[in-house]
């Protein structure tokens, strides 16, 4: 075997022998609810889909439309002749509903994650962020050569203290959080991290892929986020989200003032370099938003089916729509996994590295259209897995 060959399979080996390694199954989703898995449908609890609108008629019609008249591809980043008159369209409308000046659109989350992040720190600046953040800001953290301290997760003193300590050294500090946390379902304290930015001159930036959509008090803060899920809703400069889970399509946005918006179309190097998003995909997030906007209730579906699962298992009641099981071990986990679907649903077994070693968990995502029993049935489902020993957060 030549040293590449050899170097892959040894790698893959010792993740084997950890139970790490990953493996592709094909799978497809019929109606946004149902996944066809190996010969099984399921219905899934591991979809980020969380307003069933990837399979929505008119966000479905809204793109077809778009494919149809304006082809597949865009055919070259924004900046040479990318640019399609829909993606104004769609930051105009993005930036209104998240309350913003104005708007980017990127390719991905991911994309725009690890393109703002070195545009706005570089040398001799800080970056602060919760160490549960999502791993594309870390990623973003990692392109740029500012000073790096993690804060504990949540937590707002040790986030000041590192301010207090730190913040004179550097020109520039831009403080980085999930809204909602990805793999824990919990909100931040944004509150008091705005609070806590605004004292120290630190531009806070929210990654909120998990609360567009499906958080917000009120009718006034219907579906639009996390910010929205405080009254008021705190001040948060740099709101990045993505298109790809609630809105059910696929792109990455950040929502901010229009210089900073400007800056990011001149400099972030994954807009800049990157080819612009399918139109198709702009035409339906432009249709998801209005049905978001015009559906009252929709967008609060989710997290009242994910309380009435934490009230059936006598769990505090969800912050989000993602609840998780902690289990701790691997074999636990999987078999868990295996067995509920056994039962007829898709529940992902969540391992490390993407959580931390020794807390593997379910990670349960509700949508607007599961069914009420369906969540019943599934709740007693659950129950006894936990039996030995679970718990349904990562902090005190
Ligand atoms: C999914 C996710 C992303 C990445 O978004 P994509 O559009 O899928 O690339 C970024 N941040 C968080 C918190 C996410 O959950």
């Amino acid at each position: 075997m030549n040293s590449l060959d050899a170097f892959a399979a040894a790698k893959l080996a010792d993740l084997e022998t950890r139970g790490l390694r990953r493996n592709l199954r094909a799978n497809f989703r019929e109606d946004g609810l149902w996944i066809h898995v190996e010969g099984r449908k399921l219905l899934s609890f591991s979809c980020n889909d969380y307003l069933n609108l990837t399979h929505h008629p008119a966000v479905k019609a809204a793109a077809a439309e778009a494919l149809e008249t304006y082809g597949l591809g865009s055919g070259a980043s924004r900046l040479v002749t990318g640019n399609h008159p829909l993606f104004e369209k769609l930051e105009a409308r993005l930036a209104a509903f998240k309350g913003a000046e104005a708007a980017c659109v990127f390719g991905a989350g991911y994309l725009a994650n690890t393109g703002i992040v070195p545009t706005l720190a570089g040398t001799g600046d800080l970056i602060l962020i919760d160490e549960l953040a999502h791993a594309c800001l870390f990623a973003g953290t990692q392109l740029s050569p500012a000073t790096i301290h993690i804060f504990r997760h949540n937590d707002v003193a040790h986030a000041e203290s590192l301010l207090k300590s730190e913040r004179h050294k550097y020109r520039h500090a831009l403080l980085l959080t999930d809204g909602v946390f990805s793999m824990d379902g919990d909100l931040a304290p944004l509150p008091d991290l705005a609070a806590l930015c605004a004292l120290h001159d630190c531009w806070l930036m929210s990654d909120d892929a998990h609360g567009l959509g499906v958080l917000g008090l009120g009718a006034r803060g219907r579906g639009r986020g996390s910010r929205h899920a405080f009254d008021p809703p705190p001040i948060i400069p740099l709101q990045m989200g993505t298109l790809s889970k609630a809105i059910g399509g696929y792109g990455g946005y950040l929502c901010a003032s229009q210089p900073v918006v400007d800056l990011m179309k001149t400099r972030a190097r994954t807009f800049v370099y990157s080819t612009g998003m399918p139109p198709a995909l702009a035409a339906g997030a432009l249709a998801a938003l209005e049905v978001i906007e015009n559906e009252p209730g929709l967008s609060e579906r989710p997290l009242a089916n994910a309380r009435l699962f934490t009230a059936k298992l006598g769990l505090p009641p969800a912050q989000s729509p993602i609840v998780p099981i902690i289990l701790g071990a691997v074999e636990r986990v999987m078999k868990a996994a295996s067995g509920l679907a056994d039962q007829g649903f898709l529940v992902m077994p969540i391992r490390p590295p993407t959580v931390a070693e020794g807390t593997a968990r379910l990670r349960f995502a509700f949508t607007a259209n599961h069914p009420r029993e369906e969540i019943e049935r599934l709740a007693e489902a659950v129950g006894p897995l936990m039996k030995d020993g679970a718990i349904n957060a990562t902090s005190p």
